[in-house]
């Protein structure tokens, strides 16, 4: 487990920046918190860690959003509305699961239960000083003890 401390936005993406570049092909990243714990921060960092330059912004419409670069996809979820079965199969999460694409999901809250058990989970959490952030970081080995 990891565990960091950030004072705004540019140092949230930062981490997210870090996990991205790390990251194995058909990862799953799953994030939890709340609205404006800075999950789309984190998501911005992070697509560009994978070095995929595209405008990254929560999947409000279609629940998913598909960020290409020129040698991988990433595929952002945002399951705030998710209610059932139906809308899950319709987002195509286990389709892209299946492919072995790389996910990032907001709201893992929501799917808890389906969430694949080698999963990376990151934690986002505010502070009594609203800028600040925890953030914690389970199961991405090369981020390990490195966190403050
Ligand atoms: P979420 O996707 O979790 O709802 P966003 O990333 O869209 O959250 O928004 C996070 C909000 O919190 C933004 O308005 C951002 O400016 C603000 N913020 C303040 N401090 C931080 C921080 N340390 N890290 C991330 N966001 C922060
Ligand atoms: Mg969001």
């Amino acid at each position: 487990m990891a565990i960091f401390k950030t004072q705004c936005p540019a140092e949230t993406e930062k981490i997210g920046e870090m996990l991205g570049k790390n990251i194995k092909d058909g990862s799953v990243v799953a994030m939890f918190g709340d609205l404006g714990a800075g999950k789309t921060a984190f998501t911005r960092g992070f697509t560009k860690g994978m070095g995929i330059l595209c405008d990254v912004s929560s999947p409000t419409f279609a629940l998913v959003n598909e960020y290409r670069g020129e040698k991988r996809t990433l595929y952002h979820f945002d399951m705030y509305r998710i209610s059932g079965w139906d809308d899950l199969y319709s987002t195509g999460y286990f389709d892209y699961l299946d492919a072995g694409g790389c996910l990032i999901i907001e709201w893992s809250e929501n799917i808890e239960a389906i969430l694949p058990d080698d999963c990376i989970r990151v934690t986002i959490t505010k502070t009594e000083n609203p800028d600040e952030r925890n953030i914690e970081i389970i199961g991405a080995e090369f981020l390990e003890n490195t966190g403050g």
